[in-house]
């Protein structure tokens, strides 16, 4: 079948079904939907017994199948994927080892494709003439009242909504029914679209002028899109060096001539700070996605997308979906971030898929980063994206100066092991004195990472996983952070009954016990997953620290991320170990960004920065070239050890997993997998048996991978469809994939 002009129309649609089946059904359009049916469209189809809903792939006039069935029904009067993204899940379902059907799970939002929410509707009143309304007001006045309030309402404040007249200002709807009757007022049904800026006001900006790193990056963005394939740019640049400028501008640039942009940013650091910039400057032509939105704020800022009716969205990972149709940008802020990768299936990146999309539709991508995955930057070295630089921080601010604490020395000098130097205790008494804030990070939360007792050495282990329970004190009680289990704490050793049960390890909440011990006249504020559980405390708890009605804000890596406070002076690392130690070859990786990050918010205002970092590996190479901002540094020697070990950007890498409620039947089968599975991938593949996970048990169900490695992803990929398909599984034995997997965990 073929997508052949229209001179007749094509009355065969091929459809997927939102079944994980992985094939194409053709079914006959009706005469009646002829008009209505477009590649893209959402369809309903007879499907067995029932009906399913059912999305077009392809449009033709032949298929190889006898009597087709009739499409029952058309959702929406447009395409709700365009062709290009249809394209792109197809891609993506062949690179990510899955169906074509969990790939328009990501194209199109569960609220779009469920169709329970719709445009919300609200009946508004208007009268019918304005000349008049004064006379038949004062007509109607004696016998009906209330219907004459209502005129004289409708004349000061124009049309107005039922639910307005019936709630501001008492009067009935059945008031407004006799005005209808009387012809004085007509009532019709309005699109009334929720609006997640409801509650801010936006003060409009105009571009900045450029620094002169700033207009060279502009020159070279300039030239990527001029580019007859538009090419893809890697922005390094330094924290606070101004790269949401270049966004801005480039946008700008993108808009003037008439095309879309998408702006991603990670999930964590989409604040309203950060959609301010973008609202400020280009207003209603910025819709907003991420996971905060209620779905009837997601369905509406979805549907302006594709309707044509905005030019920028700015969000998380989803947001790179956006149906614009006419796509000239697309920006990945921090694209160094894990959260950009899936963790359920489809398991995409969303960097890497931004530059999909932005070959198959000639955009050009801004990939942004002060720390840029070793993957990116390999990609500048092998020629496939174009470096821009951006080395100083905008007005010449100085990078913060960082100071090293070995945490060793500081035990063996007290005795025993401290939480907080004495450096960065004087160094937070100089801040605090000086009026200035400063920003604790430890990424852990919880008050204590296990409870062990030190007579029988019995550790408190969560039952469905195998994890140590973190403590939580305010509420006294253990937890499972991976499945969530939780336990009143034990007052004595539920083994061998002794009292002397003890708490180890360090999370965010015994931190924040220990500061308020130490700094007594200080306001001090906990931000972590455990403190920021409604809806706006994050943007109050920030709304606060920058008021500076909080003097040392305490956090995980919600507060590591792009946030700019420029009375913040001090910035201390309680423990950068914490992810060195981390079984994983990116630990370093990690460790550097995260050291880096963190460290540049310190001295974003007019005040020098300071940066105290605590550690018991005080001369570990990872900290010595973050100590430094020495990224160069750190990739030349990473690339040269993964390079050695051949890991990833040398090799690409999968990981089959297996898992199951029975331990040996996980084992087995990832055993007999591991053999079958050599038919079906050629020699320069490398196949690691099978191992236990190193977190072997989650939520009752045991793990067990094979790693694998190959020069060929894709061949890779498309030989463990066909074996995974193949395979004889155990119906209690579930195989998920993994393409390009960030965590080996
Ligand atoms: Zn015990
Ligand atoms: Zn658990």
């Amino acid at each position: 079948m073929t997508q052949s002009s229209t001179s007749s129309p094509l009355h065969i649609a091929r459809v997927v079904v939102n079944l994980s089946l992985d094939r194409l059904f053709d079914y006959h359009i009706p005469d009646s939907l002829q008009d209505q049916v477009h590649i893209g469209s959402m369809v309903v189809v007879p499907f067995g017994q029932s009906t399913r809903n059912a999305y077009v792939m392809e449009l033709g006039n032949h298929s190889e199948f006898g009597e087709l069935k009739d499409i029952t029904s058309v959702v929406g009067d447009r395409a709700l994927i365009t062709e290009k993204l249809l394209e792109l899940g197809d891609w993506m379902a062949d690179y990510y080892c899955c169906t074509r059907e969990q790939c328009i799970q990501v194209l199109l939002p569960a609220v779009i494709r469920s169709q329970k929410v719709k445009k919300k509707k609200r009946k508004l009143v208007t009268l019918t003439s304005v000349k008049t309304v004064e006379d038949d007001a004062e007509r109607i006045k004696v016998r009906a009242p209330k219907q004459a309030d209502i005129l004289i309402i409708l004349k000061t404040h124009g049309p107005t909504f039922l639910s307005d007249l019936t709630r501001k200002w008492n009067l009935s709807a059945s008031a407004v029914k006799g005005l209808e009757a009387k012809s004085l007022v007509i009532v019709e049904d309005e699109t009334d679209e929720r609006n997640p800026f409801d509650q801010f006001n936006v003060l409009p900006s105009e571009p900045l002028a450029l620094t002169s790193e700033q207009t060279i990056v502009m020159e070279q963005v300039r030239a990527a899109v001029n580019a007859e394939q538009r090419q893809t740019i890697l922005l390094w640049g330094v924290t606070g060096s101004g790269k949401t400028e270049i966004y801005l501008q480039a946008i700008a640039m993108r808009l003037a001539e008439g095309e879309e942009s998408i702006v991603l940013v990670p999930e964590i650091a989409l604040t309203p700070q950060t959609v301010e910039r973008f609202r400020s400057r280009f207003g209603d032509q910025v819709s907003v996605m991420h996971s905060q939105l209620s779905d009837g704020e997601r369905f509406d800022e979805w549907t302006k997308i594709n309707e044509g009716r905005v030019k920028i969205v700015v969000g998380a990972r989803s947001a790179l979906f956006a149906p614009f149709r006419n796509l000239g940008l697309i920006i990945v802020d921090e694209e160094h971030e894990g959260s950009y990768k899936q963790d359920k299936v489809p398991r995409y990146h969303a960097r890497d898929i931004a530059v999909v999309r932005g070959k198959k539709e000639n955009a050009a991508v801004i990939l942004g980063s002060a720390t840029p995955s070793l993957e990116s930057f390999y990609n500048v070295t092998q020629k496939k994206y174009v470096l821009s630089r951006m080395m100083k921080r905008v007005d010449d601010q100085k990078m913060p100066a960082m100071e090293v604490v070995d945490m060793a020395g500081e035990a063996a000098a007290h005795g025993q092991p401290q939480i907080i130097s004495s450096r960065l205790i004087s160094e937070t008494r100089k801040a605090l004195d000086n009026g200035e804030q400063a920003i604790f990070f430890l990424n852990r939360r919880g008050y204590a990472t296990h409870m062990q007792c030190l007579k029988c050495n019995f550790i408190a282990e969560c039952k469905n996983c195998s994890m140590n329970m973190t403590y939580h004190k305010k509420d006294d009680i253990l937890t499972c952070h991976i499945c969530g289990e939780s336990q009143k704490a034990p007052t004595s050793c539920p083994e061998c009954r002794d009292p002397e049960i003890k708490f180890g390890g360090l999370g965010t909440q015994k931190i924040e016990a220990v500061v308020k011990g130490i700094f007594s006249d200080a306001r001090v504020l906990r931000m972590d997953s455990d403190t920021m559980t409604r809806k706006d405390s994050y943007r109050d708890a920030l709304g606060a620290f920058r008021a500076g009605s909080v003097d040392i804000l305490i956090g995980t890596q919600m507060i590591a991320k792009g946030l700019h406070f420029p009375n913040v002076t001090l910035v201390g690392i309680i423990f950068a170990d914490l992810s060195l130690n981390m079984p994983d070859f990116r630990a370093g990786e990690r460790t550097f960004q995260l050291l880096v990050q963190v460290a540049g918010r310190a001295g974003r205002g007019e005040l020098p920065g300071k940066v105290v970092v605590q550690t018991y590996t005080p001369f570990h190479s990872v900290i010595g070239h973050a100590l430094k901002q020495d990224y160069q540094g750190f990739y030349d020697e990473e690339i040269e050890a993964r390079k050695l070990l051949n890991m990833p950007p040398f090799s690409r890498m999968a990981i089959v997993q297996f898992r199951g409620e029975s331990q040996s039947l996980v084992h087995d089968h990832s055993q007999a997998f591991h053999e079958f599975i050599q038919h079906y991938v050629s020699d320069h593949c490398t196949l690691i048996p099978p191992l236990p996970c190193t977190i072997l048990k989650k939520r009752g169900k045991f793990f067990y991978q094979i790693m694998m490695y190959s020069e060929n992803i894709q061949q890779l990929s498309r030989s463990l469809k066909r074996a995974i398909t193949d395979f004889k599984c155990h119906r209690d034995v579930a195989i998920s994939v993994d393409i390009d997997p960030l965590s080996m965990l």
